[in-house]
């Protein structure tokens, strides 16, 4: 049986990804310091005897004897990251580097999960896996932006130095059950709005478009790059299928029948018109491509947020 350890992994995605591990008789330690995680997404977990709790940050260093490591640990969005930038930095790269110390010591294979910021504000649309990217590297969004590429950086470096079995994805806008309400993404925005019958703020017209990946298709993506042998990355994980934000404001309205008002705010200065992943790589190298459409990915997260919040009413 193997052992997989999942940092990061009461987390949104590494939550869902655990479940996935357990289904395939994994042996899983999930490793978080519950800043962003919560332990709701593991609780049901816990009587399982192949699955094991620890609490610990990934700045600091940790043995243990594994065969394969995840690498989640980190803040995912601008509220989180931007909490604690120094710390955002630590996280990614002392994160990286012990996770790749262990992996280096007891001959694990490791993946980084990296992101789509890497790329910046890119240049290219959309981005494949050898653009190197636009960042700004002193601004608001660096410690995150910076830290996830010095991360790639040091994967990189322990597989050409020391032979560690590396795998890098870079995650595009994923979304689903366990969604954090209060991380100022687009889809948890919407429906928290929608059901609790406040006005769905749009910035701009809304005729941005994004691309929205279901989070079982991004296990699936993730699960898929760590099995197979030949092909360590980089390669981008993401739904290309593009909508505008005003359909999503208005998908949302009508899956939770709210009654929201849709307004419309100035849009910020450095808001994308089109933010869309290139999955050719992850399609041929991994067979690998999404498959719930938008509607249905909507409604189990639709249904979760609303289970969550009558239960936070309770007094
Ligand atoms: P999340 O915030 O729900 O999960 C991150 C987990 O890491 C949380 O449980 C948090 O408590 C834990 N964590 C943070 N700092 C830690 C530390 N120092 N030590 C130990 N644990 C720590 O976010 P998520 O959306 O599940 O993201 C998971 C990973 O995927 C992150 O690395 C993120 O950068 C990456 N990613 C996510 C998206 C997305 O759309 N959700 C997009 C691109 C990349």
């Amino acid at each position: 049986m193997k052992r997989v350890l999942v940092t990061g992994g009461g987390g949104f995605i590494g939550s869902h990804l655990i479940e996935a591990l357990l289904a395939k008789n994994y042996e899983v330690l999930c490793l978080d310091n519950f800043f962003t995680g919560r332990k709701g997404n593991i609780v049901h977990l816990l009587g399982d005897p192949r699955f094991e709790m620890i609490r610990h940050d990934v700045v600091e260093p940790i043995f243990l004897e594994v065969d394969q490591v995840y690498n989640l640990a980190c803040p995912a969005s601008p509220v989180h990251y931007q909490f604690n930038p120094v710390k955002t930095v630590k996280t990614n790269v002392m994160g990286a580097i012990n996770m790749l110390g262990l992996a280096k010591r007891v001959k694990a294979r490791i993946l980084q999960a990296s992101t789509s910021e890497v790329y910046g504000d890119p240049k290219v649309h959309p981005q494949k896996e050898d653009y190197w990217g636009h960042v700004n590297p002193v601004g608001m969004r660096s410690c995150y932006d910076e830290g996830k590429r010095v991360a790639e950086t040091l994967m990189m470096d322990y597989h050409r130095s020391n032979k560690v079995d590396i795998r890098i994805v870079r995650i595009f806008n994923t979304y689903g059950p366990r969604m954090a309400f209060n991380d100022g993404r687009v889809v948890s925005n919407f429906v928290v709005q929608a059901l609790k019958g406040q006005p769905l703020t749009i910035y701009g017209k809304g005729n941005q478009s994004r691309s929205f990946c279901y989070v079982s298709d991004m296990v699936a993506g993730l699960t898929a790059m760590m099995e197979q042998d030949e092909f360590i990355g980089p390669v981008n994980l993401g739904n290309p299928g593009e909508f505008t934000i005003l359909e999503l404001a208005e998908i949302i309205r009508e899956l939770t029948g709210s009654k929201s008002e849709i307004v419309f705010n100035p849009l910020p200065p450095d808001d994308p018109v089109q933010r869309r992943p290139d999955i050719g790589l992850a399609r041929e190298k991994l067979q690998w491509q999404p498959t719930v459409e938008l509607k249905e990915g909507l409604q189990k997260t639709i249904e979760d947020f609303e289970r969550r919040l009558r239960e936070e009413d309770r007094p």
